[in-house]
């Protein structure tokens, strides 16, 4: 069976992270593209594993060299999907998903590329705010960057294949694995 990229966007605090790790657990052949970043590592975050933390000089290095199949700035940090991430995975005959923001995709949209694009939204904007704050992750600053960044992100979810709204983990994530199983031609979980 053909392998694909699934790309899966949408506002920061959404769940993104949430809902892909539960996709991760409900299909095994699936496999998630670790991208480059030039922010700082959260606590707990490792090298390699949540991200490839580079420099400003490394990530303009790997720019010039053509390593990424699609990068962009967010809220003041650059972020890339690195070529051999994706190449690697799909050589080995597993689908990828890349867990990106929407200027990313709609780059990834526009390469030679087989892929599945996928918005989850909020229920509500409001909950964004509730969320990021309850993640505990980021300075009052920064989850207004990305407040403000979400606005923009929510105009465009109408370009997208598939729209997920996470209300709720569990039918969000049932959802969205719905949605990847039948663009792999796999029958729906029992
Ligand atoms: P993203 O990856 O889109 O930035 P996360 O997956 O980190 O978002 O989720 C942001 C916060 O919201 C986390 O603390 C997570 O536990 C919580 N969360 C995710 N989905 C839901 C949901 N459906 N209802 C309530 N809280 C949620
Ligand atoms: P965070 O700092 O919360 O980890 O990520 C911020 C935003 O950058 C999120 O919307 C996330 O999906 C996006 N992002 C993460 N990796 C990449 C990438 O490789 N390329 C692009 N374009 N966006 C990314």
């Amino acid at each position: 069976m053909a392998s694909k990229v699934f790309v899966i966007t949408g506002p920061s605090g959404v769940g993104k992270g949430t809902l892909i790790k539960e996709l991760l657990k409900a299909v095994p052949d699936l496999e998630l593209s670790v991208s480059a970043t030039t922010r700082e590592p959260r606590e707990g975050e490792e090298d390699g594993r949540d991200y490839h933390f580079l420099t400003a000089e490394q990530f303009d290095q790997r720019k010039e060299e053509d390593d990424f199949l699609e990068f962009a700035t967010y809220s003041g940090n650059r972020y890339g999907t690195l070529r051999s991430e994706v190449e690697r995975r799909l050589a080995a005959g597993h689908s990828v998903v890349l867990e990106i923001e929407v200027q990313g995709a709609q780059q990834v949209r526009a390469a030679e590329l087989d892929s599945v694009q996928i918005f989850i939204a909020p229920p509500d904007p409001a909950v964004l705010r509730e969320r990021l704050a309850g993640r505990g992750t980021d300075s009052a600053e920064a989850i207004a960057r990305r407040l403000e960044v979400a606005e923009q992100e929510l105009a465009v979810q109408g370009d997208f294949d598939h729209c997920v709204v996470n209300d709720e983990v569990e039918r969000a994530a049932s959802e969205l694995v719905g949605i990847v199983r039948s663009e792999l031609g796999q029958a729906p979980a029992a």
